[in-house]
């Protein structure tokens, strides 16, 4: 079992490098630029029902192909459980009774980051009022598990949690790993620069110092760039470096970077929509867990249909994050 545990996190960890090394621009993202005007606005009702339907296809189609459950999967004792309870109960089968477990990086405003007064415990964000209606309106509490983004994936196939919220893009590679959920957010990659940068397109990072997340979809796209860069642990490790003279340039997702802007002096978001195209935030499941996932569907779709969702974008982007 221990060596079935690591032979699946490896697996999985090399699944990660690869969503790493392939995501930017990834097809799974919604088609046209025109969405990445409208990060904020969130998304029309019909390009939200088309991604709905493309989300759901694929989902359909990732879920038949699950036998990539690996025995791993198969051996490990809480995907056991969580088939037993289901089949006795009918309800959604979860690591703990009663509590839907998310796991997320509180490291990344607005959707999640650590504050006074969280909705869920210290964590608050547009991802942690998702997660706790999600949970609430099917009779559950949320409950969080924090931890390193890149161990997200590995910790749900584990059965650790029982999705993860975290500002996730989605990406074919990480489709291999989990399934996703019917996007809830358009995104894209942007650049933060001092405001008094001459960088205005991606290409004019060529000969600059380039600082980037470890794991994020941004690290990809300067990768797939070609560019130098370094990678850190944190946003906010790179910000830093970029307010100390250190770096020229960080890559990051569009509503995050508005945040480092709103919160730092000196600072200004240059977009080049030709260089980033548009990615999608979705909530992640174990492989094959329709039940779970058709209830997370359900909640989002009704959550983007009654504008809950750009409402709370709104809220959480005007806001302060304190850290
Ligand atoms: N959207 C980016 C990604 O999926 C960053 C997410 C995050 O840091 N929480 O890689």
């Amino acid at each position: 079992m221990k060596k079935a545990t690591k032979v699946l996190a490896l697996v999985l960890s090399m699944a990660m490098t690869m969503a790493a090394l392939t995501a930017c621009g990834n097809d799974t993202a919604a088609a046209d630029s025109t969405d990445v005007t409208a990060v904020e606005d969130t998304q029309t009702d019909a390009a939200a029902d088309s991604e709905a339907a493309d989300a759901q296809t694929d989902a359909a189609a990732d879920s038949e192909a699950a036998d990539a459950q690996t025995d791993a999967a198969a051996d490990s004792e809480a995907a056991d459980t969580q088939t037993d309870a289901a089949a006795d109960t009918g309800a959604v089968a979860t690591v703990q009774d009663g509590v839907l477990t998310f796991g997320t990086n509180p490291e990344f405003p607005p959707f999640e980051f650590v504050a006074a007064n969280g909705v869920i415990d210290q964590y608050d964000g547009i991802d942690m009022a998702i997660a706790k209606q999600i949970a609430e309106e099917n009779g559950m509490t949320a409950a969080i598990e924090s931890m390193e983004f890149d161990s997200l994936l590995i910790a749900l196939q584990n059965g650790q949690i029982d999705a993860v919220i975290a500002g996730m893009t989605v990406t074919d590679e990480r489709k291999e790993a989990v399934d996703f959920s019917v996007p809830y957010y358009t995104a894209t990659q942007v650049m933060i620069v001092k405001e008094d940068s001459d960088i205005a397109k991606a290409a004019d990072m060529a000969d600059k110092k380039i600082c980037v997340v470890q794991g994020y979809t941004g690290e990809t796209c300067v990768s797939d760039m070609g560019y130098d860069y370094e990678a850190f642990k944190k946003g906010t490790e790179a910000i830093l470096e970029l307010v100390n003279g250190k770096c020229d340039v960080v890559v990051i997702d569009s509503a995050t970077a508005q945040k480092y802007v709103d919160d730092n002096e000196g600072l200004k978001i240059v977009e080049d929509p030709d260089a980033f195209e548009s990615e999608e935030y979705a909530i992640a499941v174990q492989k094959g867990n329709t039940q779970l996932l058709d209830m997370i569907n359900s909640a989002i779709e009704a959550k983007l249909a009654d504008g809950t969702i750009s409402a709370l974008s709104a809220q959480y982007l005007d806001a302060d994050s304190e850290e």
